[in-house]
C-alpha cells in the first residue's frame, strides 16, 4: 500500500448522499443508552484500491450494511485497524473533538502494522467532522453522554493469501454514548481480575496498536471476571506480574514512595501498552501541574501488595476515552482480595484528572488546545 499521505484521500473530494427523511432513526433517551448499541442515520465511506491509484473520494452515506467477499482479508486474518474518540457538546452548544490528530497519528500508525494504507489526518478529521455535523442532533444535549466515533480500516482483498491486502475500506460510525460502567463506579470504584495465566500483550507483538485482534481473545477472560463479580481484567505481564493495563484502559496508581514522596505512576509505552490519549493527557496535566513525582515505570503486583501492607497505596485508576477516569477499589489476585483505598483518599488526584478532562471536553476552558470545534 502506498505510504505517502500526499495521495491522501481529500476532504475537498468528499461527497454526501443524505438518508430519506422516512429512514431517519428515532434517538433514544439519554438513560438508555448502552455503550455501542444505537447508531446515528449515517456514516463515513473511503475505499482504497490500489490498482485505481489508492484512495478514492470520501463519501458519506446513510448507515447500511457492507457487502463483502466471503474472501475478504479482514474476516479471515483480522486485517482491521480502527480507532475510538468522541465528540462532546460543550455547554454552550458547541461540538468539540479531543486531541483528535492523536486518534489519526495512532490509526496511522496501526494501519502500517497490519499492512493497510496509511493517509492524511488532518483530511479525516475534516471528512468525520462533517459526518458529525451532519449527524448533530445525535451528540448528546447533556455532560453526562457524549457522542462516540468509531474509526475503522480494514482490508478488503476477496483473497486468502495471508498477504498485504491491495484493497481496504476506511469507515466511520458513531454511537450516542453514557456512562461506560452500569454500576455508579464513581461512588464504589471498580473491582478487578488479576490471573497472570493470562496476557494481553508480549514484546515484538501488537499490544501498542489498535487492531481488533488485540480485543477478541480478551473477551473470555472478561467473562471468567464477570462470573466472579468482578468488573475488568487487570492484565498481568511477565513472571513478575507487571501491571500492563485494565480492561480496554490504560493504569495509573498513586503511591508514597519511599523517599515520602507522592508519585504519580504508569506503565512506559514499552511496547505492551496501548498509548492512549487519555493516557498522554493525564501525564501532561500531572507534569504542568508539578505537584508530585511523575514516572512513567513498570509496577508489579509484588510492589502493590507491599504498598498497601505498608499503607503507602492510595489511588489506582483506569484511563481510557470511554470512561474517562474510573477508580478502582478492588482486586482479585489469585483469590486474594486485595482492597484498594482509591475511594478513601480525601482531594483524591483521580478526580482532579477526572475533572479537569471534563472541563476542556465540555468547553468549560474556552479556546483550550485540546479541544477541536467542529
Ligand atoms: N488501552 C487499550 C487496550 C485501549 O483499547 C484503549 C482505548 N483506546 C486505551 C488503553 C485508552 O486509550 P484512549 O485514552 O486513547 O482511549
Amino acid at each position: 500500500p502506498q505510504q505517502e499521505p500526499e495521495r491522501s484521500f481529500k476532504y475537498a473530494d468528499l461527497t454526501v448522499r443524505l438518508a430519506p427523511p422516512h429512514l431517519l432513526q428515532p434517538k433514544p433517551d439519554v438513560r438508555d443508552l448502552v455503550f455501542g448499541k444505537y447508531f446515528t442515520d449515517h456514516m463515513l465511506k473511503i475505499f482504497y484500491h490500489e490498482d485505481l491509484g489508492g484512495w478514492q473520494t470520501p463519501e458519506i452515506t446513510p448507515l447500511e450494511n457492507l457487502v463483502l467477499h466471503p474472501a475478504t482479508k479482514a474476516l479471515h486474518y483480522a486485517v482491521q485497524v480502527f480507532e475510538g474518540a468522541k465528540a462532546y457538546r460543550g455547554r454552550d452548544g458547541k461540538i468539540r473533538l479531543f486531541r483528535p490528530e492523536l486518534n489519526m497519528e495512532r490509526l496511522n500508525r496501526s494501519a502500517s502494522r497490519f499492512g493497510l494504507p496509511v493517509f492524511n489526518g488532518g483530511e479525516l478529521i475534516k471528512c468525520i467532522s462533517r459526518l458529525i455535523s451532519i449527524d448533530q442532533e445525535w451528540v448528546p444535549h447533556c455532560e453526562t453522554a457524549s457522542l462516540y466515533i468509531r474509526p475503522t480500516l480494514i482490508g478488503v482483498d476477496p483473497t486468502l493469501g495471508v498477504a498485504v491486502s491491495r484493497s481496504a475500506l476506511f469507515y466511520a460510525i458513531l454511537c450516542p454514548v453514557g456512562s461506560y460502567f452500569h454500576n455508579s463506579s464513581d461512588k464504589k470504584g471498580i473491582s478487578l481480575l488479576a490471573d497472570p495465566s493470562y496476557t494481553r500483550a508480549w514484546q515484538g507483538g501488537c499490544g501498542d496498536q489498535k487492531g481488533g485482534s488485540n480485543y477478541g481473545p480478551t473477551i473470555h477472560i472478561q467473562e471468567k471476571a464477570s462470573q466472579k463479580g468482578l468488573q475488568q481484567v487487570l492484565w498481568l505481564h511477565g513472571a513478575d506480574m507487571q501491571l500492563t493495563e485494565v480492561g480496554t484502559m490504560n493504569i495509573f496508581v498513586f503511591i508514597v514512595n519511599e523517599n515520602g514522596e507522592k508519585e504519580l505512576i504508569t506503565p512506559p509505552l514499552n511496547g505492551l501498552i496501548l498509548p492512549g490519549v487519555t493516557r498522554a493527557s493525564i501525564l501532561s496535566i500531572a507534569r504542568e501541574l508539578n505537584q508530585f513525582k511523575v514516572t512513567e515505570r513498570n509496577i508489579t503486583m509484588e510492589e502493590i501488595c507491599r504498598l498497601i501492607s505498608e499503607k503507602r497505596l492510595l489511588e489506582m485508576f483506569g484511563a481510557g476515552t470511554a470512561c474517562v477516569v474510573s477508580p478502582i477499589s478492588h482486586i482479585d489476585f489469585l483469590d486474594r482480595p486485595l482492597h484498594i483505598p482509591t475511594m478513601e483518599q480525601s482531594d483524591a488526584v483521580h478526580k482532579m484528572f477526572l475533572k479537569t478532562l471534563l472541563e476542556i471536553q465540555y468547553g468549560y476552558q474556552p479556546n483550550h488546545p485540546w479541544a477541536l470545534e467542529i
